[in-house]
């Protein structure tokens, strides 16, 4: 696959370690919520990003400082630098028509939810989103998850909003019975763990997941969540709930 061009027209940094990209590529597509690019940054690398928003020629990425590549982005890029992406790569989110969802992100993972969020919204769903953070400095999006529906926050260490985990805010909510599908991205242990209570209460699920992609062409398995081989570049990264059963199952013995 060849990479598409983008020129970088906006950069904001609603936290410390976040940075927001907004990007005009040179030719429209049409990513589904989920969906990932792999973003290369000529003679430094190139990762994965899911789109956090998308529209024609516009996408947007939100990237949390974590390495090489992404430092480069935060420390290089500027407005009007030009960006290389492949993709809409991966599978996406399948998105339900009305009833009520449940989001859950955990820090950075909010991204695609935000898009899914907006997506859901305009094919008539309830939405309501969950953000779990460390601190209060880490929080941000909130007004943006507004604008789709409810939105409640949680931090470990700070005074705003629920005091503990995302988990443990989830796990008061979805005993509730009133969700009809429940989303979630964030680290492996918050996928897993909501998984799991979802399929416990007979909730739909679905989760992204994060492997260290490489091809992402899903030939080189360097992505593979094993022992299921499935690879999260190209069965992923959304996974749904009985695809991961058994490593949930697993897990539990
Ligand atoms: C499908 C997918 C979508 C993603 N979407 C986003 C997004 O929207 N926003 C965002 O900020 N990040 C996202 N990520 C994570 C992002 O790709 C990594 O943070 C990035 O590749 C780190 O690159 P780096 O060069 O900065 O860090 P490196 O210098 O490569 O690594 C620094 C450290 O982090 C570890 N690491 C790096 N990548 C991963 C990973 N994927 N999983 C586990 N450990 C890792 C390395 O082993 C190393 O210890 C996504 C990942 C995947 C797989």
């Amino acid at each position: 696959m060849s990479y598409r061009v983008g020129k970088i027209t906006n950069i904001r940094s609603p936290t410390n370690s976040i940075k927001e990209y907004e990007i005009i590529l040179e030719d429209p597509i049409e990513p589904e919520p989920g969906q990932f690019a792999m973003l290369w940054i000529p003679r430094v690398g190139e990762i994965p990003l899911s789109f956090a928003d998308a529209e024609g020629e516009y996408i947007k990425f939100i990237v949390a400082r974590v390495g090489k590549v992404t430092s480069r982005m935060h420390d290089g890029l500027a407005i009007d630098d030009r960006v290389f992406i492949r993709g809409p790569l991966g599978r996406g989110f399948r998105q339900v028509s009305g009833g009520r969802v449940l989001l859950v992100a955990g820090g950075y993972g909010l991204a695609p939810l935000y898009f899914l969020a907006k997506r859901l919204k305009a094919d008539g769903c309830g939405v309501k989103a969950l953000l779990g953070f460390k601190s209060d400095e880490d929080i941000f999006h909130q007004e943006e998850f507004g604008r789709f529906g409810e939105v409640e926050v949680s931090v470990e260490h700070g005074l705003s909003g629920y005091r503990g985990t995302v988990l443990d805010l989830f796990r008061g909510m979805v005993r509730s019975g009133s969700f009809d599908k429940v989303y979630v991205c964030g680290k492996e242990e918050l996928n897993l763990a909501v998984s799991r209570e979802c399929l416990r209460v007979g909730v739909p699920v679905e989760a992204s997941f994060e492997r260290i992609i490489k091809c992402g062409a899903g030939i080189c398995g360097s992505c593979s969540i094993e022992p299921l081989g499935l690879r999260v570049c190209k069965d992923g990264p959304i996974l749904g709930g009985e695809a991961i059963a058994p490593i949930l199952e697993a897990d539990e013995s």
